[in-house]
């Protein structure tokens, strides 16, 4: 048996009960054959792949909060952090009910590489709770932060790991996150990114990961003879990378078609409007259903189906596992002709497999999502030199970044004999330069 099977054998047997991170190794390290077989004899003797695959710590722990009727709850935190290698460790904090170690921890491996790829120096790390946001008033979202920070804070520090935003956690979670930091610690410093502008935040990191998103886009398809310009865009998820991802397509001349959230889908032939689903999702907290108050042509469904309308081009931008095998059936028989990751491995494996068999050019998460991370260690050299650079500073640093990636990951498959294959090229690429800095520095 080959070495990558060896190990995800061995990872199979000792983590059985989380599929979604044993679906993340799979997709990583089927991807990584043609380098772990070009250095097999050094990665073994290292034990390069067994150390990569198991987290540095995992940390879980109890979020005790009273609630608006005096009634204590109790949810679970969690932080793993999982490499830091290339830089401290650095990944959301995600606020769900679904969440779970096997969850933190997919999301914390893929982060690894992802922060690799962005050329900066951090390492890769996922946290977040079981506590739902969703319904609850600001008080009980803000006595939620302090006691989860309560715990956090004792793990995490400017120059050690540095947490931000995910699902569920947005400007004002991290707000009464940071409050609650700066008063236990007695520090002020960036320790945590996604910060509201007038306290350390960086213009941009809003946008950052719906904007990155779109820049990686149109360089694939300009590298593949295509513009964005003038086509239909299907998007999911109505959340923070959803409404960034469709600003920015719409800047560059395309037609957004749909957008959903976790009860339905809207779709508005004459392209959505923005402004009513911002006033929607960030003002109100409503539901996407309301969205026929403001554009009455348009049409809502209930459930899944973002996928079965006509698009040229594919954005799922909402949660992991929500583009199935027949959505990508669907999406290729309606002639679509690439998907980009907005969310974290939001295509199924064998989704991705039909996609790329088909082909469609398809952008892995990892890569075209890290515009996200990438403005976030942004945030935190500002910090550092305690400036606060332009909006057209970080805009354009984030574009140079995700066209840099693309190139990178591009160049990475053609070295290694998969040309035009993303997923190979952004994972290769990602592995190389963390493969490098864990052989330097020892048996650690
Ligand atoms: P938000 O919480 O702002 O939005 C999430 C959106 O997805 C909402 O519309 C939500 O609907 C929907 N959603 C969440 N869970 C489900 C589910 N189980 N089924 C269907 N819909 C669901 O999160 P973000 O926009 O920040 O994150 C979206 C994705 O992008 C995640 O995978 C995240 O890990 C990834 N990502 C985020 C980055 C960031 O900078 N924010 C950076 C890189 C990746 P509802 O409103 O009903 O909950």
């Amino acid at each position: 048996m080959g070495y990558v099977d060896e190990v995800l054998e061995s990872v199979q047997k000792k983590n059985a009960s989380e599929p979604e991170f044993l679906q993340a190794v799979k997709e990583v390290l089927d991807s990584l054959r043609p380098i772990v077989d070009a250095n097999e004899e050094v990665y073994r003797k290292a034990a390069l792949l067994e150390r990569i695959v198991e987290p540095d710590r995992q940390i879980k722990f109890r979020v005790p909060w009273v609630d608006d009727k005096g009634q204590v709850q109790v949810n679970v935190g969690y932080r793993v952090q999982f490499n830091n290698s290339i830089g401290p460790y650095k990944g959301g904090l995600r606020l769900h009910p679904s969440v779970n170690i096997g969850i933190i921890k997919f999301l914390g491996f893929e982060q690894i590489f992802k922060n690799s790829l962005t050329g900066l120096p951090i390492g890769g790390a996922k946290g977040g709770s079981d506590f739902d946001p969703k319904g609850k008033s600001d008080n009980e979202v803000m006595r939620f932060c302090q006691s989860f920070m309560n715990e956090l804070y004792k793990y995490i520090g400017a120059d050690v790991d540095v947490p931000a935003g995910d699902i569920g956690t947005g400007a004002r979670e991290i707000g009464y996150m940071f409050g609650q930091y700066k008063k236990i610690r007695g520090v002020y410093e960036g320790v945590l990114t996604g910060k509201g502008l007038s306290y350390g935040g960086s213009l941009v990191r809003k946008e950052a990961t719906g904007y990155g998103l779109l820049y990686f886009t149109a360089e694939m398809l300009k590298c593949n003879g295509k513009d964005i310009a003038g086509k239909t865009v299907a998007i999911s998820g109505s959340g923070n990378v959803a409404i960034y991802a469709a600003e920015k397509a719409v800047q560059l001349g395309a037609k957004v078609v749909t957008m959903s959230d976790s009860t339905g889908w809207i779709y508005d032939a004459e392209g959505i409007d923005l402004d009513a689903v911002k006033e929607l999702k960030e003002v109100r907290r409503a539901r996407l259903s309301e969205y026929r108050n403001y554009r009455p042509n348009s049409e809502y469904h209930e459930g899944r189906g973002v996928w079965s309308v006509k698009c040229d081009i594919a954005l799922p931008c909402a949660t992991q596992n929500e583009l199935l095998l027949e959505d990508a059936k669907m999406l290729t028989a309606n002639g679509c002709f690439a998907v980009a990751e907005g969310a974290n491995m939001p295509t199924t494996l064998d989704a991705t497999e039909y996609l790329k068999a088909n082909g469609v050019l398809f952008a892995p998460g990892k890569a075209a999502n890290a515009g996200g991370v990438a403005t976030s260690a942004l945030e935190m050299s500002q910090n550092s030199e305690r400036l606060s650079w332009s909006f057209e500073e970080v805009d354009e640093k984030l574009k140079g970044i995700m066209v840099n990636i693309f190139h990178n990951l591009d160049d990475a498959a053609r070295r290694y004999g998969a040309e035009g294959d993303y997923v190979v090229g952004a994972n290769i690429a990602g592995f190389e330069k963390v493969a490098d800095a864990m052989l330097a520095q020892g048996v650690c």
